[in-house]
């Protein structure tokens, strides 16, 4: 084959084949390029800044899509200029985006595989190490974060997520309206989300938020407060409910060591049943679980008070959602459950973020979207040490669903 039909083949605007290698036992192939003789602009890979001579010539290898069964590479001579703000310095040229030796289409098709495989499996196909496949990976995120518009934050949600005994807690910052996360920060303190507000947001991007949902965490609130004033705390179905969760948990444990040992076979490993909402039981887990209650009172109405706690939200309106919860909480007298009497205590004393809930309409199961879809990225990922690779993962992949909810509306 002539290297004008490599040229075609290989399709780089702006650079023709000058030599080419194949070496049929290895299966690989070399292409060497330059440039094409019209195209002489050149531009400093530092500023941007157009230059008008070459100082020297180098020459650089990287690897580009393979062309049937040959890994291909291919060489590229590189001119280096004399930049007058950076110094010496190597060209900018399209196709390499990095100074990583892959082109460009090389990494966005890693890229692209990255977004529904693991780092594990693309790797393989690749025959890369998988460090290697993240930082590609990494690189295709921050140019598609880069070039795309940022949707504006009118409600926005505020959580934490437990990464484990070394990292501990982040807090995750999201937009409610296109479900996606906007930011993490390390820990849960008060400075935590003060430096979401200081560093992300200007006074008018501050100004716009009207909504909040939040979990009834002090240190949250008190930020928001403080830097978004007008803004509505509303504290959401997911946070209660977590509470309500712990609460029965909390039980369960208590039953379990104040009863003698045959009891605690019956409680052992029913925690996730406990925590499971009834209509999402199977038949033979409801069985499971009546079979639990008939010989534990305490934990079948610990049961049943989670369960009505949920249907608070089913109320749109301040008044019966009032009655709803008074009703609710005059259930628990008499009943010696201390630790729904501590969440009651805790509901009064955020009644009016509770109520908020019918005062501004927030999307309900957002936030626990986002973070689900951020724990299932964690256990797939097994440990993200860099948030801000974690961060642009859980957009694209907000934003990929969008995009294709948008397109089976069309068709
Ligand atoms: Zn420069």
């Amino acid at each position: 084959m002539r290297d004008n039909d490599w040229t075609k083949i290989l399709g780089w605007p702006g650079y023709r084949v000058y030599r080419q290698e194949i070496d049929e036992i290895a299966k690989t192939l070399k292409l060497w390029v330059k440039r094409k003789r019209g195209n002489r602009k050149l531009v400093c890979s530092g500023c941007g800044r157009k230059i008008a001579e070459a100082a020297d010539i180098t020459e650089r290898e990287v690897r580009d899509l393979s062309c049937f069964e040959y890994r291909t590479t291919v060489l590229i001579e590189l001119y280096r200029v004399r930049c007058p703000t950076c110094g010496l310095k190597v060209e900018k040229v399209d196709q390499l985006p990095s100074k990583a030796p892959f082109s460009k289409r090389f990494e966005e098709a890693v890229g692209q595989a990255c977004e529904s495989a693991s780092a594990r499996q693309v790797a393989r196909r690749f025959g890369l190490a998988q460090s290697t496949v993240r930082a590609i990976d990494l690189r295709y995120l921050e140019r598609w974060a880069a070039t795309r518009k940022k949707p504006a934050l009118r409600q926005m949600g505020v959580d934490e997520i437990y990464l484990g005994k070394k990292q501990k807690f982040i807090t995750v910052v999201s937009n409610l309206e296109t479900a996606e996360p906007v930011w993490f920060g390390v820990e849960r303190k008060k400075d935590t989300l003060d430096t979401f507000f200081k560093e992300e947001l200007d006074q008018p991007q501050r100004l716009e938020i009207e909504a909040a949902c939040v979990d009834m965490w002090t240190p949250f609130r008190l930020s928001i407060e403080q830097w978004t004033p007008q803004c509505r705390i509303v504290y959401d179905k997911f946070h209660i409910m977590q509470h309500a969760n712990k609460a029965i948990d909390e039980v369960r444990r208590a039953e379990f060591f104040r009863k003698g040992k045959q009891m605690r076979g019956l409680v052992k490993g029913k925690r996730w049943l406990l925590l499971t909402r009834w209509v999402n039981l199977t038949a033979s887990k409801r069985q499971e679980l009546n079979a639990l209650f008939a010989l534990n009172r305490k934990l079948l109405k610990a049961y049943l008070l989670k369960e009505s706690l949920d249907r608070l939200w089913n109320y749109r309106y301040e008044g019966a959602m009032l009655n709803y919860l008074q009703r609710w909480i005059d259930q628990l007298w008499w009943q010696r459950l201390s630790s729904f009497q501590k969440l009651a205590n805790m509901l009064l004393y955020h009644l009016d973020g509770i109520f908020n809930y019918c005062r501004t309409k927030v999307p309900l199961g957002v936030v626990e979207a986002v973070n689900g879809n951020i724990k299932a990225l964690l256990r797939r990922g097994r440990g993200y040490k860099n948030l801000r690779y974690l961060l642009l993962k859980a957009q694209i992949m907000a934003a990929s669903r969008t995009e294709f909810v948008a397109f089976s509306k069309a068709a």
